[in-house]
C-alpha cells in the first residue's frame, strides 16, 4: 500500500461511525462523568526481565478496562495496578499481534480470571489465526478445565471462554465515548499486525505494538494527546555475534522502528506527548534513546515507559 492510499484509508476509517461486526454494547457504564487512565502493565520485549514485564497496556475508562496485548505477567500487573483481577474484569482484549511476547499472557487473562470468577466470555479481538490460537490453548489446558470444572474446585462450567472476533483492520468497539480502531501496520513477514488508536473521554491515543515506520499509523496518531510508541535505539545497531547475526540490522528495519525514525514520525503527526515502550535496548540508557528521538526531530514531551506508569 502506498504511503499516500493508507493514509486516505485511516483517514476515511477516522471520520466514519462504523458498526462493525464485533461491535458490542458497554457491559458496564457508570452513572459518573468518566475519565480515562493510561497504565502500562508491561513495557517489555522477549527478554525476560523483573522490571519490564511483557508488552500490555490497560486503558481505564470509568467502570470499563480495555487491554492491549497479554504478555507475560499481564495478570499479576493488573492486580500490582490496582485495578480489579475478580469477576472477569476485562471488557475487552485487543491483541496486535499473535508474536509470543505479545500473547503469553492470553492463557493467564483466559484461565486465572476463571479461576477469579470469571463466568462471562472474554470478548478477544484479534488478527486472523486469533481464534486458532485460543482453541489450542484451550485444548492445551482440557485437563486443568476438566479437573477444575469436574473436581471439588466447583469452578464455574465454561467460565474460561472467548468470544473471538478476527479482524483485518477498522472500527472494533464504539460505545458510550469509547471507540477502538485497529490500523494495519507493517511487521516484517507478519501478514497482519494492527497499532490501535482509542478516543476515550478526555483522551486520544495510539498505541503501536510492533510496527516499522508506519504512514497510516501516523496519520492515525495526528494530534492524540499520546503515542504510545516501541523503539530501537539506532546508533546501536549493528551485526551481532551469533549464527544469523548478520541478519540483525535488516530484521530490525523490517520490524520495527527506531528511535530516530520515531522522533521525524511524532514531529510530523504533532503527537502532544510520546513514551517509549517495548524497547530492545541493545546496550542503550535512557538518554540516548532520548536523544535519537530529539534527532529524529520531536521536540515535544518525552518519556521512556516504565512499568505501572499512568498517563
Ligand atoms: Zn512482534
Ligand atoms: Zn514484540
Amino acid at each position: 500500500m502506498t504511503r499516500h492510499r493508507a493514509a486516505l484509508v485511516v483517514a476515511s476509517l477516522l471520520a466514519i461511525p462504523v458498526t462493525a461486526p464485533g461491535a458490542a454494547a458497554a457491559a458496564d457504564v457508570s452513572a459518573a462523568p468518566e475519565s480515562t487512565t493510561v497504565i502500562l502493565l508491561g513495557t517489555g520485549t522477549p527478554y525476560p526481565s523483573a522490571k519490564n514485564q511483557g508488552p500490555a497496556t490497560a486503558v481505564v475508562v470509568g467502570r470499563r478496562l480495555f487491554v492491549f496485548d497479554g504478555g507475560p505477567g499481564v495478570m499479576r500487573q493488573m492486580e500490582a495496578a490496582g485495578l480489579p483481577v475478580r469477576g472477569g474484569p476485562v471488557t475487552a482484549l485487543f491483541l496486535t499481534h499473535l508474536h509470543s511476547d505479545h500473547t503469553l499472557g492470553y492463557p493467564d487473562l483466559l484461565f486465572t480470571s476463571w479461576v477469579m470468577g470469571r463466568r462471562a466470555p472474554l470478548r478477544v479481538f484479534g488478527p486472523p489465526g486469533t481464534r486458532r490460537m485460543t482453541e489450542h490453548i484451550v485444548a492445551a489446558w482440557s485437563e486443568d478445565i476438566a479437573v477444575r470444572e469436574q473436581g471439588l474446585e466447583r469452578e464455574s462450567p465454561g467460565g474460561w471462554r472467548a468470544d473471538v472476533h478476527e479482524t483485518t483492520g477498522g472500527v472494533l468497539y464504539d460505545s458510550a465515548g469509547v471507540r477502538v480502531l485497529a490500523i494495519p501496520v507493517p511487521h516484517g513477514n507478519w501478514k497482519w499486525a494492527f497499532a490501535y488508536r482509542v478516543d476515550a473521554p478526555g483522551k486520544t491515543m495510539v498505541i503501536s505494538g510492533d510496527t516499522r515506520p508506519s504512514p497510516a499509523l501516523e496519520v492515525a496518531a495526528r494530534g492524540v494527546d499520546l503515542l504510545v510508541h516501541e523503539a530501537y535505539p539506532e546508533a546501536r545497531l549493528a551485526p551481532e555475534k551469533r549464527p544469523g547475526g548478520e541478519d540483525w540490522p535488516r530484521y530490525m528495519r523490517a520490524f520495527h522502528t527506531s528511535d530516530r525514525e520515531l522522533g521525524a514520525l511524532a514531529a510530523r503527526a504533532h503527537v502532544k506527548r510520546l513514551v517509549l515502550y517495548h524497547i530492545v535496548r541493545m546496550g542503550g540508557a535512557d538518554e540516548e534513546l532520548l536523544q535519537g528521538v530529539r534527532e529524529g526531530g520531536f521536540a515535544g514531551p518525552t518519556v521512556i515507559g516504565r512499568d505501572l506508569d499512568r498517563y
